[in-house]
């Protein structure tokens, strides 16, 4: 079961998956957390490249690039052996967010990117994306109060484009929205966490 976890910045998704790992981990349940980019050792190194503060020449279709060498990466050498093995993978932010962000935010084109991306993920889609949302101003004064935070180059970014991150995730979701499903991100962090933690025990009693 390939869940990943996608929204806007200050949605609140790692928090969430990071809860959620730690209650099925004590339930017992065989589960990974993982995210994108990163969550190995060559995707993680992509990643600080990508978010580099000082990189601020990197073009929109060599960042997107960028962003599908780790996913592949990321996919032969975690991803993939976990679904094998039978474990549910959670994963912050995957497909979509490239789709979202370099596609149609950055305006290469979404269906530009997806193409890339189907090279890169051979047909392995998640089954379920929990979609976070928040309107984009209201994640961006969590950011902003969140002083724990990873920063990065993105958050140099403006509300405009949060705002354009924001219409992408509309145009995502509809189009797949056989997998996508809605979380109201915008209520207090536990309301979110039961809320999730209810739609993942639905998934695995399926
Ligand atoms: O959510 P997380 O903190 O991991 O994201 C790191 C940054 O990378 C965010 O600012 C996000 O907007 C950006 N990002 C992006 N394109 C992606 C994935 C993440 O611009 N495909
Ligand atoms: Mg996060």
């Amino acid at each position: 079961l390939f869940i990943t976890f996608e929204g806007g910045d200050g949605a609140g998704k790692t928090t969430i998956l990071n809860q959620i790992y730690e209650e099925l981990t004590a339930r017992g349940i065989e589960v990974i957390k993982t995210r994108e980019p990163g969550g190995i050792p060559i995707s993680e190194e992509i990643r600080d490249i990508i978010h580099n503060p000082l990189h601020l020449e990197m073009e929109e279709r060599t960042e997107a690039l960028l962003y599908a060498a780790a996913r592949r990466q990321h996919l032969v050498e975690k991803v993939f052996p976990a679904l094998e093995a039978g474990k549910i993978v959670l994963c912050d932010r995957f497909v979509d967010s490239s789709l979202v962000y370099q596609g149609y935010a950055r305006g290469i084109g979404v269906d530009e990117v997806y193409a890339i991306n189907k090279f890169v993920i051979q047909d392995c889609m998640p089954d379920v994306t929990l979609y976070f949302d928040i309107p984009p101003r209201k994640g961006l004064e969590r950011i902003t109060a969140n002083s724990d935070r990873e920063k990065n180059r993105l958050d140099l970014e403006t509300l405009e484009f949060h705002e354009k991150v924001y219409q992408g995730y509309q145009l995502i979701r509809s189009r797949f929205s056989e997998r996508f499903q809605t979380v109201d991100a915008d209520r207090p962090l536990e309301t979110v966490y039961q809320d999730v933690f209810k739609r993942i025990t639905a998934l695995l009693n399926k």
